[in-house]
């Protein structure tokens, strides 16, 4: 069934060609109209035939270095779009809680901007690409930074560090808090997705000590990388994901709950690093053939932003060698030529081909 819904109910419009389980298009939460937002039929006739057409590819694979991840079942595949008018179109697994990994990094640098003024989280962390792993520890050596930027492991580390609070317990509920404000819902731990990557993070509390060791870390360096682990392990639907995008593409301003959770003078600073670093040493690549600021996760999910319009949220969890997931991100550079979202052409500000 193909179902429009808003605050005031919902409206069945006949059905819907339905061709997996969880195959819906609803269309729901309509709180006010927006200008720019995208028209329905085309978005949802795009994301519709990016779905089928991407639907049994089997390119890539499950992250592994993070047991937890490897045992995903690789076939779950959803793909969710929030407009700035809080319309909401979902296709295929968009319940499946997956863990948010990388892209809560986006929403740490948020907080930590909020806190400190982004002049001085620019100074603590900086904002250049590395061009390497995300992971990388010889980035930190090599970077005249060290933490190169908000979106790579030692520069997330670091910018966990920077939040404030009596204790770690005080810091982690903050962040929660701050990612759920952002979602418009209470959003929750993975307890074993944490469990089987504090067993394995090995190589962060390096990074981490590496940083302690160039005086680019601003907290006890185990405490942020526990702090950083647990803000990996939130889980979130594609739905949330695509919401919290959404809050970025709309000036900081949550569309569901009218609340303003991210600085609007902030979004300039998140989304342009996004465009940079948001996958990691295929970001280059992503720009030239996709063109959005958008932002990956080992967990399978990528959130694109199309500024002004809405957010583009897409789980899959086989992910490509740089640790993107291949569906998602087909998926999204289909949707985004079919609508010209691509914010590098002058088609995406109405110009004609
Ligand atoms: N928690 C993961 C890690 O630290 C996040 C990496 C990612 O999503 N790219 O390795």
């Amino acid at each position: 069934m193909f179902r429009i819904s808003s605050r005031f109910g919902t409206f069945f419009l006949g059905a819907f060609l339905v061709v997996a389980g969880t195959c819906t298009v609803p269309v729901h939460g309509q709180t006010n109209k927006s200008p720019v937002a995208p028209n329905r039929e085309r978005v949802e006739a795009a994301v519709r035939e990016a779905y089928d057409k991407y639907r049994s590819d089997t390119n890539g694979k499950n992250a592994d270095y993070i047991p937890y991840l490897a045992q995903v079942d690789s076939k779950l595949f959803g793909v969710a779009v929030v407009t700035t008018d809080n319309q909401v179109y979902e296709l295929g697994d968009v319940k499946y809680s997956f863990s948010i990994q990388s892209i809560s990094k986006v929403y740490t640098l948020a907080l930590a901007m909020e806190e400190l003024g982004f002049d001085k989280v620019f100074q603590r962390i900086g904002s250049e690409p590395t061009g390497r792993a995300f992971n990388s520890v010889l980035a930190v050596v090599d970077i005249p930074t060290h933490t190169g930027n908000p979106l790579v492991n030692a520069g997330a580390i670091a910018t966990t560090s920077l939040i404030a609070g009596k204790n770690e317990d005080e810091k982690w509920s903050k962040i929660l808090d701050f990612y759920s404000k952002v979602a418009g819902e209470k959003l929750v731990l993975i307890d074993e997705v944490y469990k089987s990557e504090a067993a394995t993070n090995a190589g962060n509390k390096a990074l981490a000590m590496l940083l302690a060791k160039y005086d680019r870390i601003y907290a006890d360096p185990f405490e942020s990388v526990d702090i950083y682990t647990k803000q990996c392990s939130v889980g979130v639907n594609a739905t949330q994901l695509a919401r919290m995008g959404a809050v970025l593409a709309n000036n900081g301003k949550n569309p569901a709950t009218g609340e303003q959770v991210i600085r609007a003078e902030d979004v300039p600073y998140i989304l342009s690093t996004m465009a940079m670093a948001g996958l990691y040493d295929s970001s280059g690549s992503w720009a030239w053939h996709v063109g959005l600021p958008a932002k990956s996760g080992v967990g399978g999910g990528i959130v694109a932003i199309v500024p002004g319009k809405g957010a583009i949220a897409v789980f899959a969890p086989r992910l490509d060698d740089a640790g993107n997931s291949v569906k998602a991100q087909k998926v999204i550079e289909f949707v985004g030529d079919k609508l010209d979202y691509n914010l590098f052409s002058p088609q995406s500000v109405g110009l004609k081909k």
